[in-house]
């Protein structure tokens, strides 16, 4: 064993290697150094410990493997990716790509000073949603609106003003969670309100509710079951007969349409997703949806309803904590002026385009894509197959949208290996493994990075589906901590 100590290279020496040397043009000299010492103590710790003796990597491996850490560690995990997973509204990769005309109203914004809060004409303070609010009146119907940092906390606010200290009533089929830590029974804990659940999770009559009505009742609440479905036997209340309910108990109806359908998108292929306004038509006292998921927007939480409850909201002390910044404000209303053409929509807003791609055209690139990655050295079969996908980001879980992909075979090594070094490529591509293949879908791939996608394939070779085996054996992955420059 101190045979294997004594082969270490020192410092120096891996220092002077033409791959350390590259990693100093990018991280300075100390972080580099440091990297080193820590990754040669890691290291000396590794085979002291470990059960049997190791081979170490030769000198030269070792300065690869530690250029690879630095130059990995300056590269921000947030970086752009082709989506080839076929989810359109994947929250892992940041849901709705915003429309061009949004991302140029976020720059000019963004480079200088705005008149987020103030008015122009009298020059004095605003409210900063302004805009945005007059916007989605009309296309709504509103009367008022609201704009918050996503539908989470659009949920807890509105609790919390609304219904504090008295109890909410939801039917045991909208106790929903949607992806990671949001779940309605929690978030309606820490907003103060109680929850009353009624009926049962496949049905909940309307006499259900009117049975739970009390004095304590503040609220009527109905959650859009947008990540999955309850089929079969079921019924659910209609929110016109929530209002007519509401109104007659004078309390208030509360409805989180989670993913906001600004539009009827039958023509899209998605059916049966209420729409905002026929919610604002129906009497729905406030109404809640993400402004990243069918508006095609940044993310925010958007509330509207009638003038009293908005005010009411506005000004309860938790809005300051939860109100969006001057770039959410203006993607938000560049995106929103689109909406008012259902044209544009279809022509300007990503999420659309994508969806109205036509089976033809996702066919063609597939066919014309697949051999060329089938060439592809890491690459042992390329086929174009045509499959179903999902919107994702917990809208529509039922709802199938048609697609083609390109399904492959690694040369070498597993699918999960094949996909991590995609992952890890550059450009980054995300596919989603099906079975025993990994999906390239081509439903979420904008036709401008077909050539890109075939490009982060080639880069790979079978040195690289290796590497990615030995990265994840136990020689030597030690934890650095991050080089500070
Ligand atoms: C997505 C969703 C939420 C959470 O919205 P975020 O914008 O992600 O905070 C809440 N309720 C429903 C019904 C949803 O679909």
């Amino acid at each position: 064993m101190s045979n294997v100590l004594r082969n270490i290279p020192s410092v120096n020496d891996l220092l002077e290697s033409p791959p350390l040397r590259r990693a100093m043009e990018i991280a300075n000299r100390t972080a580099v150094v440091s990297t080193v010492r820590q990754f040669l103590d890691n290291l000396r710790h590794e085979v002291q410990t470990a059960a049997t003796e190791v081979d170490l990597p030769t000198p030269a491996e070792l300065a690869e493997r530690i250029a690879r850490w630095i130059t990995d560690d300056q590269t921000p995990n947030l970086r752009p990716v082709i989506n080839a997973t076929g989810i359109l509204l994947h929250t892992g990769l940041g849901r709705a790509p915003l429309a061009p005309s949004a991302l140029e109203a976020v720059v000019e914004i963004a480079r200088g000073y705005s008149a987020v809060e103030v008015d122009v004409d009298s020059g004095q303070r605003a409210q900063r949603v302004a805009d945005v609010e007059r916007m989605l009146r009309r296309l709504t119907g509103a009367e008022a609106a609201l704009v918050v940092n996503n539908n989470a906390g659009a949920t807890l606010l509105a609790l919390a003003s609304l219904a504090a200290g008295k109890e909410v009533i939801v039917s045991r089929g909208h106790l929903v969670e949607i992806g990671g830590s949001y779940r309605l029974p929690e978030v309606m804990e820490f907003s103060g309100a109680r929850l009353r659940e009624v009926g049962t999770t496949n049905k909940t009559r309307i006499d259900d509710y009117r049975r739970a009505i009390g004095p304590e009742t503040a609220a009527l609440m109905r959650v859009h079951t947008s990540n999955y479905a309850i089929v079969g036997f079921t019924e659910q209340a209609a929110l016109a007969d929530l209002v007519d309910l509401g109104r007659k108990h004078h309390v208030i109806v509360i409805d989180d349409l989670g993913s906001g359908a600004l539009h009827d998108l039958t023509e899209w292929g998605i059916k049966g997703e209420p729409t905002v306004a026929s919610s604002v038509h129906s009497g729905a006292d406030v109404i809640l949806f993400s402004g990243d998921k069918l508006v095609g927007g940044p993310q925010c939480g958007i509330i509207l309803g009638g003038k009293q409850h908005i005010d009411k909201i506005r000004k309860y002390p938790l809005m300051r904590a939860l109100r969006v910044d001057k770039l959410t404000l203006a993607a938000l209303y560049g995106t929103l002026q689109l909406h008012q053409s259902r044209e544009r929509v279809q022509q300007t807003i990503p999420l659309y385009e994508l969806l109205s791609t036509s089976m033809a055209n996702l066919q063609n690139r597939a066919e014309r894509l697949a051999p060329q990655i089938a060439a592809c050295a890491a690459i042992a079969e390329a086929r174009a197959v045509a499959g179903t996908t999902y919107l994702g980001g917990g809208s529509l879980p039922m709802q199938e949208i048609e697609t083609w992909c390109i399904a492959v075979r690694p040369a070498k090594g597993t699918l999960d290996g094949l996909a991590k070094s995609l992952r890890r490529g550059s450009p980054a591509l995300f596919g989603r493994i099906h079975k025993d293949r990994l999906l390239l879908d081509l439903r979420t791939v904008f036709p401008r990075q077909d050539l890109e996608l075939v490009e982060a394939v080639r880069r790979l070779t079978n040195e690289t589906l290796e590497q990615e085996m030995v990265d994840r054996s136990p020689m030597p992955e030690p934890d650095i901590e991050k080089p500070s420059s």
